[in-house]
């Protein structure tokens, strides 16, 4: 027999062998999920000193494995935090990452209790983009696009835990035709696929394990942004924003891009690594 305590140690040791894990942090995480108790809670660490019992025992060991053989930790706890708040995950959509909260801060710091603000997410996956912006800033009328099946389950049972009125169209960013659906928007803002075909081939394991959709952004990671710009420029109102996640090397192609489309104002910024991460114009 074995207390809880002891099957945290020998998780350790084995999940210590994935490449990108916090091998302490994810063990708790996984044991917490079994027990139904928050591992960061008193009650938890007391529970830790009781012996295990068995259904516990193979559900964590269980759990564990999945860990092992690359499911990536959100997915099996099946939601991740965004920006405080706690979004449904899971198989089929791309998993919130903290570089993208730079795009809150940024819209935050670019709109302050604004009456109305009318705002367009782009390949909204989990919707924590736009479901923030939405939570974050009062006037906010919010419409995501996904194209997606699995994603766009997340994308619905969001919005549903949020409390959300935003529109939820499935379509495909890149038809030309999709935004005469919309009327003018003040902000839109999007995290596309913007990985190289070369990124492709290096993922880590973890990542490899989320759709392929959301990543691959073609063989120079920059398709997206080509075909977005171009479609949807005209849905925003003169002054309105266009917001980009990009990748770390993308800072300098993006911008280009937003400006010879008439963009201006048009800046790149860092995340808290110090890496480009996104990018941001107005329409003159
Ligand atoms: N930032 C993600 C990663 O590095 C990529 C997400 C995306 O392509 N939008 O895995």
């Amino acid at each position: 027999m074995s207390t809880y305590g002891q099957l945290i140690t020998d998780a350790v040791r084995e999940l210590s062998s994935l490449e990108y894990s916090d091998a302490a942090l994810e063990s708790k995480e996984l044991l917490g999920l079994v027990l139904g108790m928050d591992c960061r809670s008193a009650e938890f660490d007391e529970k830790l000193w009781q012996e295990a019992d068995d259904d516990s025992e193979q559900r964590f060991f269980d759990l564990c494995q999945r860990r092992l053989h690359g499911e990536p930790l959100q997915y099996i706890i099946g939601e991740w935090d965004f920006y405080g708040k706690t979004f449904k995950v899971g198989k089929g959509v791309l998993i919130p990452r903290q570089d993208t909260e730079l795009l809150i801060d940024i819209v935050l710091e670019q709109y302050k209790n604004p009456d109305r603000l009318s705002v367009i997410d782009l390949c909204a996956g989990s919707g924590c983009i736009g479901l923030t912006i939405e939570q974050r800033l009062s006037g906010v009328s919010l419409a995501m696009v996904e194209k997606y099946t699995d994603a766009i389950e997340y994308l619905f049972d969001n919005r549903l835990r949020f409390g959300s009125s935003a529109r939820i169209v499935k379509g495909d960013v890149n038809d030309e035709t999709l935004p005469k659906q919309f009327r003018k928007a003040d902000l839109i803002v999007c995290n596309p696929p913007y990985l190289t075909a070369k990124d492709m081939k290096e993922l880590q394991t973890e990542v490899g394990a989320e759709p392929v959709e959301a990543l691959y952004g073609g063989e120079d990671g920059l398709d997206f942004y080509r075909s977005i710009i171009r479609i949807w420029k005209d849905v925003l109102n003169v002054g309105g924003a266009m917001l980009f996640e990009i990748g770390s090397t993308q800072g300098k192609e993006v911008s280009d891009m937003l400006i010879q489309h008439g963009f201006k104002d048009v800046r790149v910024r860092r995340d808290l690594s110090g890496n480009d991460r996104a990018v941001i114009g107005f329409k003159k």
